[in-house]
């Protein structure tokens, strides 16, 4: 029988393992990267003698796919994309292409906010309940590779939307989605709806004996969840026994259940609150013990540019939130730490509605920090506070306006609300500055 070929386009962790795996299931295959592959990747694919090439695509060499795996960051409206889309080959995800190959469970996590803290929070309580487990999808190493090389019986995933806009068989045994906020709107022809439905793919193959938990107080999801009615089951709290009619089991949490269920976690504000509920509620659900779960949420270290205290100088207490790269991050950032707060906002802008922020700017913040390449709609978004602004182009610029303008007992947030690519490499090569000036800062005298 003639080998299928299978075209990945992308050669980055994701493209490498699957190749890898492809490989070793019998697929004739080939990788086409538009940009560089890096040199782990590309010794990687030679040691296996799989053909690559970067820098562009041969046209040929990738329109004869039977399937093509495509790279999440990969638009559909890429030239290539349109091309394969309009030859009809099938274009999957990385999971999905390699739950093929694995009779593990999968416990996926979605949402616009929060995927990481709680993929990375429900790792770390499975691995203390001495599970064989893995991490894989956004975070950690390639499921494919996972499956090839070190196969698990659990595998934790974290899902980002242009992932599951790719998935077609792939079953989740256990579900959560965090929330639905706007986001890269961009590429979902800003049409929200579009968006939404791509979170809600989460749940779709979902049997019986899966779960489904999500965050009962979002304003789309239960909405979302009432139109699939006609293949889902009634919502059970997260107390009560198990739909198991036809249907996966419901699992909505509230904030309030966090007290209710006498849950205490590491991580600083409500919204942690809520990634605490749903790691719990997913541990749960497959059987892990009550106290273990208890335990590891207590001895949970938080995850990098996530929230982290960086330091305390001159009595001012540093945090680097990077990651808050949209409105809904910030502001549930700017929640959870105390005031007066000196917040640096600033960056990429992608489409973003600053209004939501203005009541609590007002409230909690002593003065702003503006970081960005061009700062000129941050302007018209907040200096009619009338705060002290500071208008700065660079990390130690922004990092010595802050020193400037906190005083004892302030909080300098970073939460910027934005992408990094305007002044940084990326939200890592921020956070990372971040935390560099800071140590740096000499002391008042
Ligand atoms: P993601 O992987 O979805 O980007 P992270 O766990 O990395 O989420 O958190 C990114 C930022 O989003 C955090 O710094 C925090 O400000 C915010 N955040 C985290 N969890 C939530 C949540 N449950 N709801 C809203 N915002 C959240």
């Amino acid at each position: 029988m003639e080998k299928k070929r299978l075209v990945i386009l992308g050669g980055g962790e994701s493209g490498a393992g699957t190749a890898l795996l492809a490989q070793a299931k019998g697929y004739d295959v080939f990788v086409s990267d538009f940009g560089n592959i890096k040199e782990q990747y590309k010794d990687m694919l030679r040691l296996h003698s799989i053909a690559f090439e970067d820098g562009g695509h041969s046209e040929a060499l990738v329109l004869n796919a039977d399937e093509v795996m495509k790279s999440p960051g990969i638009p559909d409206d890429a030239p290539i994309v349109a091309k394969i889309i309009a030859k009809r080959i099938p274009i999957v995800s990385e999971i999905e292409f390699a739950a093929r190959f694995t009779n593990a469970k999968m416990v996926c996590i979605t949402g616009s906010n929060g995927k990481t803290t709680t993929t990375s929070l429900v790792f770390h309580i499975l691995q203390q309940a001495k599970l064989n487990v893995g991490l894989a999808g956004n975070i950690g190493r390639s499921l494919a590779l996972q499956i090839l090389e070190d196969p698990k019986d659990y595998y934790v995933i974290e899902l980002s939307s242009f992932q599951l806009d790719n998935m077609y068989s792939f079953r989740a045994d256990i579900a959560v989605l965090m929330n639905i906020t706007p986001d890269h709107l961009d590429r979902y022809n800003f049409e929200m709806q579009r968006y939404v439905d791509s979170k809600m793919r989460i749940m779709q193959n979902q049997r019986p004996e899966d779960y489904f938990i999500y965050w009962a107080q979002d304003e789309h999801i239960p909405a979302e969840i009432k139109k699939r009615r006609h293949h889902i089951a009634p919502a059970t709290t997260p107390s009560s026994q198990p739909e198991r009619e036809g249907h996966p089991t419901l699992v909505p949490f509230c904030d309030k259940d966090f007290e209710q269920l006498g849950l205490s976690f590491s991580q600083i504000g409500v919204h942690n609150k809520r990634n605490a509920l749903a790691a719990y509620l997913a541990a749960k659900s497959l059987g892990v013990d009550e106290q273990i779960i208890r335990q590891s949420l207590v001895t949970f270290p938080g995850v990098e540019h996530r929230l982290e205290r960086v330091a305390v100088k001159d009595g001012v207490t540093y945090i680097n939130d990077s990651k808050a790269t949209n409105v809904d991050a910030c502001y549930v950032a700017m929640q959870a730490v105390d005031a007066p707060v000196v917040l640096i906002v600033g960056g990429k802008d992608k489409g973003n509605d600053y209004t939501v922020l203005h009541d609590i700017v007002s409230r909690k913040c002593r003065a702003l920090v503006y970081l960005g390449a061009d700062n000129g709609k941050l302007h018209q978004a907040f200096d009619s506070l009338g705060l002290p602004v500071a208008d700065t182009h660079s990390m130690a610029e922004c990092v010595k306006a802050c020193h400037a303008l906190a005083k004892e007992g302030d909080t300098v947030l970073l939460s910027p609300c934005c992408a990094s690519f305007d002044l940084f490499h990326n939200m890592e090569d921020r956070g990372e500055q971040f935390k560099q000036r800071v140590a740096e800062l000499t002391p008042r005298t």
